[in-house]
C-alpha cells in the first residue's frame, strides 16, 4: 500500500509503503517520473500493488523494481472528506505502525480505504471518522466508553457524560466535569463510530473528539498534517 510519495529528483520518487509481509518500508522508484515510466501513474497514495523490491540490510531505503497494480483508489482524491479520511489513515500507519509485519493492521488499513471508496456521498464524513477510530483502536489506543475513566462506574446508554481525551475516555455525571460535554445521543454516535456499528451523519463535534484524542494519545508531539486538514474541512 502506498502511504505517501515524495519527489526525489527530476526522474525518481520515494514511496513510503506499508507492506503485508515486511511491515513499513521506504523505496526509491528510479525513473518513475519519466514520462514513459510504466509505474509513474500507478504509484500514488492509496494504491495497492504487488511490489518487487531489493531489500538492503541495515538500510532505510530500498530499491523498487516493479509495482503490479492491484487497486488504485484514485476516487478518494475526488472528494475532500474521503481524501482527508484516507490521508489520516495512511499518516497514522506511517507514524505508528510497528517496524515488523502486522497482517491485521494491514487488513484494517485496506478495509478502511475500501470503506471510504464505497461510502455514499452523504456518509463519506461519517465513514472517515469511523475508519479512523477503528484504526486508532487497532493501533492500541481505543478510548474507554463503557466505564467512567475516573471512578469505573458503568456508563449506560443515554447517560450525559464528558469526553476526557487526556484521561482516555468518558467520565460519568457524578465525577468532576472535565472534558467535552456529550449528550446521551452524542455518546451513542461516538460508540457507533468507535465500535464500527452503523452510525448516523456525524457533526463537527465528532471530528473534534477524534482529532483531540489522536493528538493527545497517538501523535504525541508529532503533528499530523492530514489531521489538521480534516479538522479544517
Ligand atoms: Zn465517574
Amino acid at each position: 500500500m502506498v502511504l505517501q510519495t515524495h519527489r526525489y529528483s527530476d526522474t525518481s520518487k520515494i514511496l513510503r509503503l506499508m507492506t503485508e509481509e515486511h511491515g513499513p518500508r521506504s523505496v526509491i522508484a528510479r525513473g518513475a517520473l519519466r514520462p514513459k515510466s510504466r509505474i509513474s501513474g500507478l504509484t500514488e497514495p492509496f494504491a495497492e500493488g504487488r511490489v518487487t523490491m531489493y531489500l538492503k540490510e541495515h538500510r532505510d531505503l530500498h530499491a523498487l523494481s516493479d509495482f503490479e497494480l492491484i487497486r488504485e483508489r484514485q476516487v478518494l482524491g475526488k472528494d475532500l472528506r474521503r481524501f482527508a479520511g484516507a490521508s489520516v489513515l495512511c499518516e497514522l500507519v506511517l507514524r505508528l505502525a510497528p517496524e515488523h509485519a502486522d497482517e491485521h493492521l494491514y487488513a484494517v488499513l485496506v478495509h478502511g480505504l475500501d470503506a471510504l471508496v464505497s461510502a455514499s456521498e452523504e456518509l463519506a464524513g461519517t465513514a472517515s471518522l469511523q475508519q479512523i477510530w477503528l484504526l486508532v483502536g487497532t493501533l492500541g489506543f481505543q478510548p474507554s466508553l463503557d466505564a467512567c475513566v475516573a471512578c469505573g462506574r458503568p456508563i449506560e446508554e443515554g447517560m450525559d457524560t464528558r469526553f476526557d481525551h487526556a484521561a482516555g475516555g468518558v467520565r460519568c455525571p457524578t465525577c468532576p466535569p472535565i472534558g467535552t460535554a456529550l449528550s446521551g445521543v452524542e455518546l451513542g454516535v461516538l460508540r457507533a463510530l468507535v465500535y464500527g456499528a452503523e452510525s448516523p451523519r456525524v457533526t463537527r463535534k465528532q471530528v473534534t473528539l477524534v482529532a483531540d484524542f489522536i493528538r493527545y494519545h497517538a501523535a504525541e508531539d508529532l503533528r499530523l498534517k492530514s489531521l489538521d486538514f480534516l479538522t479544517d474541512l
